[in-house]
């Protein structure tokens, strides 16, 4: 086991409330009756408690984004934490997986990231996401990404104390996970701070400076979850898509006793005793086991929500009028010309676009009501100055787009440090450069 102190990533759990019900949950999503929202103040107090520390804070849930004070929180751990802001996904993007890895790989020293599911709420807070996160873990887990079952005692399972000490201190998802914070405390693993939410346990740690300092030793009466997690024991694992649960009898009438509405759904496969055999299954020992088994596809094309989604056409003569009238809820092509404003819908409708930004596509303007430079003017589009529109952005979100380049999916190139990737009607390759050094 590791103390808090020595992993790469602890973490902030802001909410269990998610959009997904996947199975073998590592939050427990689908049994909690209610789910919990960490209040500002409790978040202020965990990312204050890790000053000093040089590792990644992240924010995860759940989803994140399901957050109402989600904005506010990050604007907090940006501020606190990363002295050089990222500017990322200002340019439009026609491979979000592509962007997704390109991201996942790079920065690993930054100070703070994100876990999100790629939800609505990504697209609601683009903005604010990519001018505060270098490292984002994005996964719609609508892919064969693998979780092992967790609600299982090893007592049931016939595990000797001798064997089940050895493996609990090899855990590794306390190997290679994270320990965390939930608005009951801090604690050692994030498994044992679900396990204590779910069922009403005692809580973590007084939320205070330095409490990752605490070694395997102090971890106490925290370690009383390790005895119904299956996460280090040899034990089924379930597609995330799949949703159902793997339990073991005893742990099925604890979430009876709680009265999970997964449970009340049926959304469980019990693991008889005296069926176990452990030769039969494997623990994962680390990520490669679970996210390379869904091929590392984190989203696809058909996943929409964060694509536009509707396009307001309009002069600018008509832009006050156009917003009292059809209240504006996503894009707004500001153009002297009609037939080029519906050019632009078209074509940009296939890209993710940063609500955030000012696209200057020839001479017409593409804008967005979600943008934090307009957006209170949107509710008040009587103070909103139609003529002066770019005037409102910070430069660096003004971006020219040549839609003919952009929109060329037949062939493209894009280059970085290390890789040239050309695409050539669909067909992707990957070069690695030529170290001329
Ligand atoms: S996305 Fe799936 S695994 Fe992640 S918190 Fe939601 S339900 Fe749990
Ligand atoms: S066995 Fe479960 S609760 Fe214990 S350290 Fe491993 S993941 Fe955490």
């Amino acid at each position: 086991m590791k103390s808090p102190k020595d992993m790469k990533i602890l973490q902030i759990d802001i909410t269990n409330a998610c959009v997904n019900r996947c199975s073998n949950c590592t939050r427990f999503c689908g049994h909690h009756r209610k789910p919990y929202f960490m209040d500002f103040e409790t978040f202020k107090k965990a990312v204050d408690s890790y000053d000093g520390w040089d590792g990644m804070v992240g924010i995860i849930g759940g989803e994140p984004t399901l957050h109402p004070e989600f904005e506010k929180f990050c604007d907090y751990l940006r501020e606190k934490r990363e002295c050089c802001p990222p500017a990322l996904a200002r340019e439009p993007i026609d491979d979000m997986q592509d962007f997704i890895m390109q991201n996942d790989m790079t920065n690993p020293d930054t100070k703070i990231g994100l876990w999100c599911s790629l939800n609505n709420g990504y697209y609601r807070y683009f903005e604010t996401i990519n001018d505060t996160f270098y490292r984002q873990y994005l996964n719609d887990h609508n892919n064969e990404c693998l979780h092992q079952a967790i609600l299982m005692t090893r007592k049931e399972l016939g595990i000797s104390d001798e064997e089940f000490i050895k493996r609990r201190d090899n855990c590794f998802a306390q190997n290679t996970w994270s320990a965390t914070i939930t608005p009951k405390g801090a604690f050692f693993c994030e498994i044992a701070a679900h396990l204590d939410m779910l069922f009403n346990g005692p809580g973590g740690w007084p939320i205070e400076k330095g409490w990752y300092n605490r070694t395997p030793e102090e971890f106490g009466e925290q370690l009383q979850w390790c005895e119904m997690c299956g996460l280090c024991l040899d034990v089924p694992k379930r597609v995330s898509c799949d949703e159902r649960d793997d339990v073991t009898p005893l742990m099925l009438e604890k979430l009876k006793e709680i009265n999970s509405p997964k449970v009340a759904k049926g959304m469980y496969v019990v693991l008889e005793p005296s069926k176990y055999d452990k030769n039969n299954y494997k623990s994962f020992e680390g990520p490669a086991d679970y996210i390379i088994a869904g091929g590392n596809i984190r989203t696809t094309k058909e996943n929409r929500n964060y694509y536009p989604r509707k396009f307001e056409i309009t002069s600018a003569d008509n832009l006050i009028n156009c917003i009292k009238t059809h209240n504006p809820t996503d894009w707004i092509v500001i153009t002297k010309n009609k037939k080029q404003g519906e050019k632009i819908a078209q074509k940009m409708k296939d890209f993710v676009l940063n609500p955030g930004c000012l696209y200057k596509i020839n001479d017409s303007l593409l804008i967005n009501v979600l943008a934090r430079s307009i957006r209170d003017y949107i509710k008040n589009p009587d103070c909103l100055n139609a003529d002066n529109i770019v005037g409102y952005y910070p430069c660096d979100k003004v971006i020219e787009v040549n839609l003919p380049k952009a929109v060329n999916k037949f062939f493209s190139v894009k280059k970085d440090k290390n890789r040239i990737r050309i695409n050539v009607l669909g067909l992707k390759i990957s070069v690695k450069r030529r170290n001329h050094g």
